[in-house]
């Protein structure tokens, strides 16, 4: 079972991906989170791709997909995987299908989270008191925001027109969230 979780930034993917893994032992693969743990180890990766995570921007579409190449290649026995935060532009999602086409797989289901851009932005305010992540400032976030309106929205008609999207109101709680996503899944 191959999941994407689908949402602007603070739709809620991390905190939903989490509870998939907990409940059904799918691998969640963040590439916001592995790029993070880059930055934090000091590696040359970390360092080429801070300023740009830092304004709100892309990384490389070449970057991302190689560190997803990795992940699926040292989790051959995975029961799923849940990507969260990837693909986020075209040549991505690309990728993706040939990746897990060239394993015998497929992405089985897309599932947006929509939640409204003020309450996003009021999402924000409060991870960045709380978690002080340095890409959650208003400026950033507000570039983030554009970056998904322009790139990565722009994937939605493609995985509607293969019948793979379902949409999930993401204002909702995390627990009315969770249920209507095991829902889509199913048992
Ligand atoms: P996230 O935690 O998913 O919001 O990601 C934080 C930041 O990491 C993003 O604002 C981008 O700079 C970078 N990033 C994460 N995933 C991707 C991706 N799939 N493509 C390009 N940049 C990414």
């Amino acid at each position: 079972m191959n999941l994407i979780l689908f949402g602007p930034p603070a739709a809620g993917k991390g905190t939903q991906a989490k509870k998939l893994v907990a409940e059904r032992g799918y691998i969640q693969l963040s590439t916001g989170d592995m790029l993070r743990a880059a930055r934090s180890s000091g590696s040359e990766l970390g360092v080429k791709v801070a300023g740009i995570m830092d304004s709100g921007g892309l990384v490389s579409d070449e970057i991302v997909i190689a560190l997803i190449d990795e992940q699926l290649e040292s989790n051959p026995e995975a029961a799923g995987f849940i990507f969260d935060g990837f693909p986020r532009t075209i040549p991505q999602a690309e990728a993706l299908d040939k990746l897990l086409e060239s394993r015998g797989t497929k992405v089985d289901n897309v599932i947006r989270l929509k939640v409204d851009d003020e309450a996003l932005m009021q999402r924000i305010i409060k991870r960045f008191e709380e978690e002080g992540r340095s890409d959650d400032n208003p400026e950033s976030f507000r570039k983030r925001l554009d970056a998904y309106n322009a790139q990565t929205a722009p994937l939605l008609p493609i995985y509607a027109e293969q019948g793979k999207l379902t949409e999930v109101d993401g204002m909702q709680s995390i627990e009315v969230v969770s249920s209507e996503i095991s829902q889509v899944l199913g048992a």
